[in-house]
């Protein structure tokens, strides 16, 4: 018999190659151990960072130099005062904007939007408009091109919106978000960010409720500013800069995790003997081929303008971080989408695949997506900041009490923003915010709300006394690090923004900030409405202020809680507050679909009610699916690839027990014969486990597309009778795992895949 060292140190025998179980896992192993990091095509000695960055972006810049001074003047008005663009200004950004792409090589074009999915959708369409009569090509791309676009709306979902007779739907170009080149082996597509909306006007994209929660917001801001007295401010913003957490794991081993492929997790694997416990992987020293990756995609990055800026090993073994440069919503969500889109494809030219998924590997933490939110002025000021003068203060302490009031107002829409099956292995746990919506402020800003709402005119702080009278208070300083102690919350406020924790990994951070905004601006509004009523009544607005901000924070205190959000006492605290606690995505969609949450999103004319209803049926049905598929695949890969490796090794062992009886007579084999007993009862296990599995799906069927109140029934069938049911197939599989002789066992392991680069 030929026996061969592998490449993890074990032995394995050419009988188990010729069985072939174990042979794709042995093949994996070597093809990792052959790989070398690969070079990126930038290499910033010949060209600087500086050159790099944007280099395939039709900015601001880029349009200075191209555009007649009058028509870069009306692309400035509309980008930075929501103006509209006159349609023959549009005829000639469209103009330069294809003669800028056809210098830099692209042959075509294509509308780039959001559907209703976590990514984006693309059709290319060639520069090309005809032959010419001399038969060489002309080139055209006019304003009408660029403004508008007409896909065939029909496979994209819609939650029943769109009916599909009206297949037709418009993209209409977003100017807000720079256009952009994408570079692929063979030539280079202009990119260009729009909306996408049906034939009757509906949204069927996640930026257009975006970019009218970005309107109600900059208008209820600015109008709240302006009472307060600062009155030069124009225009305001919401900032977003999201934290992206992913795995790496080499490609051959995910090309042999069929559940990793289809999935984008591992529906099996027994927990790694190592895991995260030596914690030592974050912050650690980055592996050579996963920096040379990172590197890579960063670079690509730079050249869309996507300001990337720290990179780190996180907590779970073959777990890492990306954050950029906060930007303002809109284009750090677009940034966000392409950043991920950039990472899947590095990531395979260095034979490693990049998942998203919350939780690819139990056992080990999961990812979330940090979604660090503020709001900015036209200056640039960071309105979240406090201040160093009374007026700063007073505005500061008014606009924080406008986000507790939102988001203890709308803590379950903010919940159900970011409830999707992935997210429901991460909430809830113990690594992750907790399902429960609340705010972390930290010990110096909580004295300071407390003693407001005491009426206390003073407090002490660590420097000193401490003045809390409007128009003449002094905040005393927060220390950053105050908000740095509680990494247990899922709404923090970090020093000069909130940090929602929530948001998952795979997620487009689109919706939960629609959301934010759109929740936010109610709370502005209410607030100017408030301190009108006062003034008019002839207080000033300082003392009008004051008492606003400390109803509010009395009324609205119950969201904030700064101690652990995993405790025990804090759930049951929490419930006595009324505070909703969802579980599992089941429990929180129907928040969507609540009359003061369909009221809110109407109200500012944000989503209308059958664009809420659409986006709930879409988030039902997407549920449905995506366990649908995990159930498909738990059968199949149990079935058809730990089924006959455990069946071969109990056949082994059986005629290893035979054989050895028949050649020494009367030998006592119990021991061996206990643990053939053993293997067949985890077998029968993994089999009847397999049955009960298979039952319960006769009765739902999950190829529902547009939902209603039947498939949600299914989704809470899902949720009760597939999950523990796949649970319980899981459970008896990785025991097999540890049981089964290792070279036949057909999955990489989470030993090998976690670890080995
Ligand atoms: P950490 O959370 O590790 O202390 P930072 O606070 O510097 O790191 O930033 C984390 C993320 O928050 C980064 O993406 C950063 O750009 C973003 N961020 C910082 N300030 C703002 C802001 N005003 N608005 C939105 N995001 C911000
Ligand atoms: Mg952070």
């Amino acid at each position: 018999m030929t026996v061969k060292i592998d490449a993890q140190g074990g032995i394995s025998t050419m009988r188990g190659r010729l069985f072939g179980h174990g042979s794709v896992r042995r093949e994996a192993l070597q093809t990792v151990q052959s790989r070398d990091p690969v070079r990126s095509t930038v290499d910033y000695t010949v060209t600087p960072v500086s050159e790099v960055f944007g280099s395939n972006v039709f900015n601001r810049n880029v349009m200075k130099k191209l555009l007649p001074k009058n028509v870069y003047k009306a692309v400035l008005r509309c980008l930075d005062h929501g103006e509209q663009l006159d349609p023959a200004m549009a005829d000639i950004v469209a103009n330069a904007m294809k003669d800028w792409a056809l210098a830099r090589g692209a042959t075509h074009f294509t509308h780039w939007f959001h559907p209703m999915t976590e990514q984006t959708a693309e059709k290319h369409d060639s520069f090309l408009s005809a032959a010419g009569a001399d038969g060489g090509a002309i080139l055209e791309f006019s304003g009408k091109l660029l403004i508008q676009g007409e896909p065939d709306a029909s496979s994209f979902p819609s939650g029943g919106i769109r009916s599909t007779f009206e297949a037709r739907g418009y993209t209409g170009w977003d100017p807000t978000s720079p256009a952009f080149l994408i570079e692929s082996t063979n030539g280079k597509t202009l990119c260009i960010p729009t909306v996408f909306c049906s034939y009757s006007g509906h949204a069927l994209d996640k930026k257009t409720p975006l970019l009218r929660s970005l309107e109600v917001l900059n208008k209820e801001a600015v109008r709240l500013l302006h009472i307060l007295g600062n009155r030069q401010v124009q225009r305001v913003i919401s900032t977003v800069g999201p934290e992206q957490e992913y795995f790496l794991i080499d490609e051959a081993f995910y090309l042999a995790r069929p559940d990793i492929i289809n999935c984008g997790r591992a529906l099996f694997g027994a927990r790694p003997p190592r895991g995260q416990e030596m914690e030592d992987h974050y912050w650690g020293s980055i592996k050579e081929r996963v920096l040379a990756f990172m590197m890579d995609a960063e670079a690509e990055l730079y050249k869309l303008g996507v300001p990337v800026k720290t990179r780190h090993n996180e907590v779970a073994p073959a777990q890492f971080e990306v954050a950029p440069v906060f930007e303002q919503s809109n284009v750090a969500t677009d940034h966000n989408l392409l950043l991920m889109e950039v990472f899947r494809k590095t990531a395979q030219k260095h034979g490693l695949r990049c998942l998203f998924h919350e939780k690819p590997f139990s056992g080990v933490n999961g990812s979330g997506k940090h979604n660090n939110w503020s709001m900015a002025d036209d200056e640039g000021n960071n309105l979240l900041e406090p201040g160093s003068t009374p007026l700063e203060n007073t505005q500061f302490l008014v606009l924080l009490t406008a986000v507790v009031r939102a988001v203890n107002k709308y803590s379950g829409l903010l919940r159900a923003a970011i409830a999707h099956a992935g997210n429901d292995h991460r909430l809830g746990a113990n690594e992750a915010p907790p399902a429960i919506m609340s705010i972390y402020l930290g010990d110096t800003l909580t004295e300071v709300v407390n003693a407001l709402i005491a009426g206390q005119k003073e407090m002490k702080s660590a420097h000193g006394k401490v003045v809390l009278q409007f128009g003449v208070s002094t905040l005393p300083d927060l220390p950053r690090d105050d908000s740095d102690r509680n990494r247990t919350s899922p709404f923090a406020f970090t020093g000069n923004k909130f940090e929602f924790r929530a948001v998952g990994s795979s997620q487009s951070i689109a919706f939960p900030n629609t959301a934010l905004n759109t929740m936010v601006a109610e709370s502005l509004d209410y607030m100017s409405n408030e301190l009108e009523k006062l003034t008019k009544g002839g207080m000033d607005i300082s003392a009008a202020a004051e008492k606003v901000v400390r109803e509010t924070l009395k009324e609205n205190q119950r969201i904030l809680f700064n101690g652990d959000n995993y405790s025990q006492d804090w759930h049951e605290e929490a419930a006595k507050r009324g505070l909703p606690n969802y579980h599992n995505t089941v429990e929180a969609l129907p928040e969507y679909i609540k009359e003061d949450v369909k009221e809110l999103f109407r109200n500012y004319n944000v989503l209308s009610e059958d664009e809420m209803i659409g986006r709930y049926n879409v988030r039902v049905a997407q549920f449905c699916k995506t366990i649908n598929i995990e159930w498909l695949l738990t059968k199949s890969i149990a079935r058809t690839m730990i089924l006959p490796a455990a069946l071969e090794y109990q056949s082994r062992l059986a005629a290893t027990i035979v054989q050895t009886k028949n050649a020494v007579s009367g030998i006592n084999l119990t021991i061996q014969e206990n643990m053939l007993r053993d293997l067949t009862d985890k077998v029968s296990e993994l089999l009847i486990a397999l049955e009960r599995l298979e039952q319960p799906m006769n009765s739902g069927n999950g190829s529902s597309g547009h939902g209603d109140a039947e498939t949600y029934t299914m989704c809470k069938f899902y949720q009760d009778e597939v999950i523990p049911a796949m649970q319980a197939v899981r459970d008896a599989a990785d025991e097999l795992e540890t049981l089964v002789d290792d070279s036949l066992w057909p999955l990489p392991k989470f030993r090998e895949m976690l670890y080995i680069y």
